[in-house]
């Protein structure tokens, strides 16, 4: 199936250690065996979200979420496990081998396909930019802007012919089909025929590359007074707009303290060949969460924004603002600064630097403004009469108290209230207050929202839990759980058995919690490993097979790797990560190896019983049946169940 080596996945395991991933975000103390912080998943004020450096995991008693570094980077970055693992590899230098990117083979062969299309597109579109006839009218464009040579090929700039040749019958020719052109999104279904067209015909194109530099998109600029002015490919099964900043390519390798992020792409194209690479661009819309993270993973101290200067780009200025100040809220370990630049006379910096040259725009870099003095200025401004230069006071405290109440900490509220204080004809000190007052009215709505949405998403993820489809992904189940019939056509819906006995999970969390002394023949004979067939529910099971599987006797990131299956199923209807933390944390405090061991095998006797009992059962019944050659083979085998039943019973006794 093409999975990341479990080798592999325990190197990034083991390099990786829990607290230093969470620390990146989480401002973490040491209260006893485990550290504790506020969570950057859900909105509280006291800590209840806590790590366990030795189990290498990270657990939420507010929220319930948990597992190891691995789901903690899916979770906060938004990514896919493969995503997270690669991500994981890179900040702690294990190489990631580049076969099995994606458990899905056919959505990844689907997703290769598109990927080719875009790049044969590429090719394409550089090469009729520079044919001397087709490319002229573009050529003529994007010296008018002032592209030099140099810029055009870095940024891969290219363009779509109006007319022949067309792009869709090269890559016809080439093989691919109708659909997966349709696929790539830089093609659309004729009305008449359905038949795919170029959609960017006559515009100059501009290759949208993921942060890896692979091409996901392609934005298309109107050489003339066309409308849409910019075009942007649809999001596609390689491309989300929401996801992707413009250029992050090429300045993530700036390694620069400081991002600069802009509004339009052209901006970004400017900057760069001004010598700001460290510069990213939104892709058409106004910014999202996802993209203020990915600024935020990709700065070190600051980020530079630059806003439009019309009312549209204002108003985004300020979403965008509470975004970021939320965000590095909820994450107590990132610090970063965030300013706003201003260019002059409302011009865009693509602009500014052709009529003043890149040293003057330094300067425009240089003084933006942190962002509580950017807010001051901006609630003053805001309400004050452009005419008379009368302040209307009433709304400037209504706006200066909420900007102050998004300040991630108390020095920068003071120092805005500061400000604002003579201007209300208030004391500092009141001004700060009230701004507190908000905060806390705002940090109630937000543990509301934050309170429905974890329990919708709670509800969804015990529902997606155990469904059938989840055991599809384990490494090399031996023999995979057979669960219902093989007709359903929706495994969501699939029940799985996800029972246990009390006595089961405490001998798999005696067994977890022995870890490397499970293997230690002094203490545990080899037949008294526990096996799937000890077990009496599907989910545990499994969980026992895939602990084996993993299981080496030396394994120090056993219980990280086990909490990644722990956190997609369930035990007795309860996360099951929950049940076997509890558990486990019980079997811990019993400090002393030869204890533990005697408590492990006391309760694998007892299961052992308990599954010869069962099946005794099962026996007796099918005896009342059975005609009398069969019942005395049936008897030889009770006997032997009983013989059995017996050692397990002196074994209990010796201990
Ligand atoms: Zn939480």
């Amino acid at each position: 199936m093409g999975l990341i080596p479990d080798n592999v996945i325990d190197e990034v395991l083991t390099r990786a250690d829990i607290e230093s991933v969470v620390n990146r975000y989480v401002l973490l103390k040491r209260q006893g065996t485990n550290l504790w912080g506020l969570c950057p998943f859900h909105s509280e004020k006291t800590a209840s979200f806590s790590v366990n450096p030795s189990k290498g995991i990270y657990k939420c008693f507010g929220c319930g979420k948990g597992g190891n570094a691995i789901n903690f980077i899916m979770e906060i970055e938004h990514l896919s496990y493969p995503e997270a693992i690669r991500h994981l590899g890179a900040l702690y230098g294990v190489e990631i081998p580049e076969t099995g990117y994606s458990g899905d083979s056919v959505q990844k062969e689907a997703k290769n396909r598109v990927k080719d299309i875009l790049k044969e597109a590429a090719k394409f579109y550089y090469k009729s930019f520079n044919d001397p006839e087709i490319g002229r009218p573009a050529r003529e464009y994007a010296s008018k802007r002032g592209l030099s040579k140099q810029t055009l090929d870095h940024f891969g700039i290219g363009y779509c012919p109006m007319g022949r040749p067309f792009l869709y019958d090269i890559l016809k020719e080439k093989g691919y089909k109708d659909d997966e052109l349709l696929n790539s999104g830089i093609f659309k279904p004729s009305l008449k025929n359905n038949k795919p067209y170029d959609l960017f015909r006559g515009r100059l194109m501009f290759p949208i590359f993921d942060s890896f530099g692979t091409i996901i998109a392609f934005g298309g600029r109107a050489l003339g007074d066309e409308k849409p002015k910019y075009l942007n490919s649809p999001d596609s099964i390689v491309y989300n707009k929401q996801n992707h900043l413009y250029a992050m390519n090429f300045a993530r390798k700036e390694q620069s303290t400081q991002l600069i992020v802009v509004e339009g792409y052209m901006d970004a194209i400017a900057m760069h060949a001004a010598g700001f690479k460290n510069t990213v661009a939104a892709l058409g819309t106004s910014f999202t969460d996802s993209q203020l993270k990915l600024c935020s993973r990709h700065a070190k101290d600051e980020i530079i924004f630059f806003f439009d200067a019309d009312n549209a780009g204002q108003k985004a200025a300020l979403r965008a603002i509470k975004m970021m100040m939320d965000y590095l809220k909820k994450l107590t370990g990132i610090n970063i600064r965030i300013r706003i630049a201003k260019v002059p006379d409302g011009k865009d910096p693509d602009e500014y630097i052709k009529t003043n040259g890149a040293e003057k725009f330094k300067e425009v870099v240089r003084n933006a403004l942190y962002v509580e003095d950017y807010l001051l200025e901006r609630a003053k401004e805001d309400n004050t009469d452009p005419e008379t230069g009368v302040l209307d006071r009433g709304r400037y405290q209504e706006d200066i108290c909420k900007y102050g109440s998004w300040m991630t900490d108390e020095i920068k509220m003071s120092r805005m209230a500061g400000v604002a204080a003579p201007l209300l004809g208030a004391t500092q000190q009141a001004v700060m207050s009230q701004m507190q007052r908000y905060q806390q009215i705002e940090d109630k709505k937000q543990e509301q929202q934050d309170t429905r949405a974890l329990e919708r998403e709670r509800r969804e993820e015990i529902g997606r839990r155990n469904s059938a489809s989840e055991f599809e992904d384990y490494p090399d189940p031996e023999e995979p759980v057979e669960v219902g019939e093989q007709s359903s056509k929706v495994p969501e819906f699939r029940k799985v058995n996800d029972s246990a006995t009390k006595e089961e999970i405490d001998l798999f969390a005696y067994a977890l919690s022995l870890g490397s002394a499970l293997s230690d023949t002094k203490n545990i004979d080899k037949t008294d490993i526990i096996r799937p067939d000890d077990f009496s529910g599907d989910t545990i099971r499994e969980l026992v097979r895939i602990f084996l599987n993993i299981f080496d006797g030396r394994n120090e990131t056993l219980f990280a790797r086990m909490s990644d299956y722990f956190s997609r199923l369930t035990i007795n209807g309860m996360p099951a990560e929950d049940v076997m933390l509890k558990a486990v944390d019980a079997a811990d405090k019993c400090g002393n190896v030869k204890i533990k061991s005697d408590m492990y095998l006391a309760l694998l006797c007892k299961v052992r019983t308990a599954v010869i009992n069962r099946e005794e059962e099962r026996l007796m019944n099918m005896r009342a049946n059975a005609d009398s050659s069969e019942k005395s083979k049936i008897d030889e085998v009770m006997r032997r169940l009983s013989d059995y039943k017996l050692s397990l019973q002196n074994k209990i006794g010796e201990l």
